[in-house]
C-alpha cells in the first residue's frame, strides 16, 4: 500500500472511532437522563421519607412507582405469603398529649416477663410487647398473658438475628412471617403493629431499608420506633436505678412518650425499674396506654 493509502486508513479509522464514542456518548447519556427524570418521584419520596415526617402510608406510592418503573427488580417477594397483610384503612391519630406508651422488646422471658407484667397489673397499666420467637410452654403461656391483660401483642422479629433478617427484603419478610404465625397460632391475635430490631434504620438494614419499609407499609403494617430510650440495652449494664432516671427525667418537651425498654433474658433490672418508672411518671401528670395501629407512629429522623 502506499502511503496515501495508509493515511487514508487511519483517517477512516479515527472518523468511525469518533462517530461510535459519539453515538454512545448521546445513547447511554440520554438513557441516564431518562433514568434519572423516572427515578425523581421516588427521590421526592425518599426525601419525606428522611425528613421523617411523612405519612407513612405514603410509602404505599414509593412502591407503586418502584413497582411500574422498575420491574426488572422483580419485587417477587410481594407475592409471597398471601395471609400476611393487615387492614390499613384508617386516619392516624397523634400521640396523646402526657402520655406514655410503654414498649417492651425481646421477650417474652420466663424470668423477666412475668415479673414486668405483676406490676403493670399493680398499676393498671398497658403496654405494649414487641416479642420474639420463643416456643416453650412458659413462654407459650406468657404471650397469652399478654393478650389476656389487655396489652398489645406486637412483633419484633423471629430469630433477631441482624445479619440474617436484614440480608434481604425477602429474608425478613420470611421472618416476619413465622413469627407472626406462630404468635397468631398460640393466642389467636393477629398483630397489626412492629418494630424493627435495632429501629427502622441501622447499620445494617442500611441498604434495604426504604424497599423494606415499604414493602412492610404496603402489607398494612405499622412500625414504630421510639423517642424515648431507657438505656437497658447499653453495653454496660445498668442498675435498676440508673434505668429509672433515663426515663423518668427523660426530656419534658416530649409529652407522648414512646419507650423502649426490654423484657428478654438479662433484663431483670428493668423490671424491678418498672415500678419506680410508673410512679414516676405518674408524678408528674403522664398517663399509660398500649399502642394501637392507628397511633402515629414515632419514626426516626433519617
Ligand atoms: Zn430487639
Amino acid at each position: 500500500m502506499t502511503v496515501k493509502q495508509w493515511k487514508r486508513i487511519i483517517l477512516a479509522t479515527i472518523v468511525l472511532i469518533i462517530v461510535i464514542t459519539t453515538s454512545c456518548a448521546l445513547f447511554f447519556g440520554i438513557n441516564y437522563v431518562a433514568l434519572s427524570k423516572t427515578k425523581e418521584p421516588a427521590e421526592e419520596l425518599f426525601k419525606a421519607m428522611e425528613s421523617g415526617d411523612i405519612d407513612v402510608r405514603e410509602y404505599e406510592n414509593l412502591v407503586k412507582f418502584l413497582k411500574n418503573t422498575d420491574t426488572e427488580t422483580g419485587f417477587s417477594y410481594q407475592n409471597l405469603y398471601e395471609d400476611l397483610y393487615v387492614d390499613n384503612d384508617f386516619e392516624y391519630v397523634t400521640l396523646e398529649n402526657k402520655t406514655c406508651y410503654l414498649t417492651f422488646d425481646d421477650g417474652p422471658n420466663p424470668q423477666v416477663t412475668p415479673k414486668v407484667l405483676d406490676t403493670l397489673k399493680k398499676y393498671d397499666v398497658k403496654a405494649t410487647f414487641f416479642v420474639v420467637y420463643q416456643d416453650s410452654e412458659e413462654c407459650r403461656k406468657l404471650y397469652k398473658r399478654i393478650v389476656d391483660e389487655g396489652h398489645t401483642l406486637a412483633l419484633h422479629t423471629a430469630s433477631h438475628n441482624y445479619n440474617q433478617i436484614y440480608s434481604s427484603v425477602d429474608a425478613y419478610i420470611e421472618d416476619f412471617n413465622k413469627i407472626n404465625r406462630h404468635v397468631e397460632e398460640i393466642t389467636g391475635v393477629k398483630p397489626e403493629i412492629f418494630r424493627f430490631p435495632g429501629g427502622s434504620l441501622n447499620s445494617y438494614n442500611k441498604g434495604i431499608y426504604r424497599e423494606l419499609i415499604s414493602e412492610m407499609v404496603r402489607r398494612g403494617y405499622t412500625y414504630y420506633d421510639w423517642n424515648v430510650s431507657s438505656g437497658d440495652a447499653a453495653s454496660r449494664i445498668l442498675t435498676s436505678n440508673e434505668i429509672r432516671k433515663n426515663v423518668v427525667n427523660s426530656d419534658s418537651e416530649i409529652t407522648g412518650k414512646i419507650v423502649l425498654m426490654h423484657d428478654g433474658p438479662g433484663h431483670g433490672n428493668t423490671a424491678d425499674a418498672l415500678e419506680g418508672i410508673i410512679l414516676g411518671l405518674k408524678k408528674q401528670g403522664y398517663s399509660f396506654a398500649p399502642l394501637t395501629k392507628d397511633i402515629k407512629p414515632a419514626v426516626f429522623g433519617y
